[in-house]
């Protein structure tokens, strides 16, 4: 495995990090026990980084299995804070519920532009506040905006940016993927920490898993890729591709022989563009949600590139 220095930061982790959204309530919902062992042998097998958020609601899985090797796992979790009031309860319910006395990063989740940063301004102070006291050791945002990584450049104190890149452009909601690329590569020469997310385009890129991951890996400009495993296999199949190794065969097939399904995530507005374009008549409204008749979905993943909101996952 390779390792590397956050940017200007003195962190530095492994090319691979574990996406924890996977094994969530909010998506494959792993018991804690199963949960944590999946994110054990990826430590394992040489990834010291997690990535989190408040949102996934799976801090008891790490905290079981950060127990014992705390100091040599890097952890990056992010919330939606706006206040002061805000920031404090997720920074302290963080500390709480991983049960540990510093966060590695801590990031605003999903922060669009300069407008969206202005508007978290509270937030931000605390932060800081937090992390001159050795609550947290780096301060970042993640974004699956263009416009978020370039803002980002114009605050000293944001160190680490988390955003969305895959080959097919997939979840970039203001730009194509060469604008992104040009933001990153900003950001990187600037002594940002770039750890990018999605990789397989949540799920949709899952037909070229290797030429995808290929692709964000061939980037120089990015430190470290998050990507969201659910099994054991899972943790098997990318720390060999990251470590430049043939994926064993029985990995392989059992990996393609697992019971895939489109997943419409709790956020999604019922804006109804998905309907229009699904030609198997698989998708409908209900509720003002977007819902899948599961026996008509062939997961083509077509839908997901017409969803400006980027809840629309095959997992
Ligand atoms: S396009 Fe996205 S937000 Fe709109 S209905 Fe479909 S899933 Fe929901
Ligand atoms: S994945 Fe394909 S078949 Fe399934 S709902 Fe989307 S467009 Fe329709």
């Amino acid at each position: 495995m390779e390792y590397s220095k956050l940017g200007n930061t003195d962190i530095v982790v492994s090319k691979l990090c574990f996406g924890s959204l996977t094994i969530s309530p909010l998506q494959s919902n792993l018991g804690i026990k199963d949960g944590v062992c999946v994110i054990k042998e990826a430590f394992d097998r040489g990834v010291n980084f997690i990535d989190t958020a408040e949102l996934y609601e799976n801090y008891s899985y790490i905290r079981g299995a950060i127990k014992g090797r705390r100091s040599k796992v890097i952890i990056s979790t992010k919330s939606y804070a706006y206040s002061y009031e805000g920031a404090k309860n997720s920074l302290e319910k963080a500390l709480r519920e991983l049960n540990t006395d510093y966060i590695d990063i801590f990031s605003l989740h999903e922060q669009e532009s300069e407008h969206t940063l202005r508007g978290h301004s509270e937030a931000i102070e605390y932060f800081i506040k937090a992390r001159d006291k050795g609550y947290i050791r780096a301060f970042g945002i993640s974004t699956h905006y263009v416009d978020g990584v370039k803002a980002a450049l114009k605050y000293n104190d944001i160190q680490i940016i988390h955003p969305i890149y895959n080959k097919a452009g997939l979840g970039i909601v203001d730009g194509s993927v060469s604008d992104m690329e040009n933001a990153i590569k900003e950001a990187y020469e600037a002594g940002k920490g770039i750890y990018s997310m999605k990789p397989l385009g949540g799920g949709n890129l899952l037909k070229d898993v290797e030429g995808s991951i290929a692709y964000v890996l061939n980037n120089p400009n990015i430190h470290s890729i998050a990507v969201g495993m659910q099994s054991i296999e899972e943790v098997i199949y990318n720390t060999a591709l990251f470590d430049g190794k043939e994926v064993p065969e029985y990995i392989k097939t059992s990996i393609s022989k697992k019971e895939r399904r489109l997943l419409i995530d709790f956020w999604c507005q019922g804006c109804g563009s998905c309907v229009h374009v699904c030609q198997q008549g698989a998708l409908y409204i209900n509720n003002n949600r977007a819902e899948v008749d599961a026996e008509k979905c062939v997961l083509c993943g077509y839908c997901s590139r017409h969803c400006k909101e980027f809840c629309i996952k095959i997992i």
